[in-house]
């Protein structure tokens, strides 16, 4: 039955996908062309997303995620990917903001154009790609999390080895520099490949005392 009073973790993803698609025919789906957002795209394409994609190009990507994004656009049409760019004029505080003040650089090159976009779209709902087992800090991650609009988590469940077989059988456009030991891949500057055994994102503002970006935790969460 597709209701979440009858979810489980063992829930196929394209179960909560429909079941989003039917109660919020708005939602939209945002992307970081991980390879959990890889796997979502290509599960909301079976489960009949036709929505908008939602990338935030901060001006650091590097080059393998943009041609992810590349790749992925052409895979799937029938969806509509949306690049949304930081467009910031010149820093007072120099072009190293990620250095001195990374929560400070998140903000301005993340978190500020998806909400100023949010805000205009203003949809009920926001399918994303976070997993449980990326972090300790996702640990508690459930399907649905209620707040200011609700967030779908269809991949809450999966494990990074379940993530790996499904974009294997799929042969899924997978940014390279995961498989290089790029687990979780933000920006350039605040991104390292993972050592054996770390988390998925280990490697993500390594000594900055920092674990997320804010799309989904504080004040600004969106
Ligand atoms: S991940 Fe780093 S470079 Fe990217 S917006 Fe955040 S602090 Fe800036």
């Amino acid at each position: 039955m597709n209701a979440p009073d009858a979810w489980s973790a063992e829930t196929d993803p394209r179960v909560v996908i429909r079941w989003a698609m039917e109660e919020y025919p708005d939602s939209l789906m945002t992307s970081a062309f991980n390879l959990n957002g890889v796997v979502l795209i290509d599960l909301a394409a079976q489960a009949g997303y036709t929505g908008e994609v939602v990338f935030v190009d901060t001006g650091y990507h590097f080059p393998e995620t943009l041609q992810t994004r590349e790749r992925l656009a052409a895979r799937y049409s029938q969806m509509r990917f949306v690049t949304l760019s930081a467009g910031l004029a010149p820093e007072p505080w120099g072009e190293e903001r990620y250095r001195s003040d990374p929560d400070g650089c998140c903000a301005a090159r993340k978190v500020a154009p998806l909400r100023e976009y949010l805000a205009r779209k203003n949809p009920s709902a926001l399918l994303n790609a976070r997993s449980r087992d990326q972090a300790a800090t996702r640990a508690g991650l459930g399907f649905l999390e209620p707040g200011e609009r609700l967030r779908v988590n269809p991949l809450a469940y999966w494990t990074r080895e379940q993530l790996e077989a499904y974009a294997r059988t799929r042969d899924l456009p997978v940014n390279p520099l995961y498989w290089s030991g790029f687990l979780s891949i933000g920006c350039w500057p605040c991104t390292r490949a993972v050592r054996p055994g770390e988390e998925a994102r280990a490697g993500r503002w390594e000594g900055q005392g920092k674990t997320e970006c804010g799309l989904w935790v504080g004040e600004k969460a969106l």
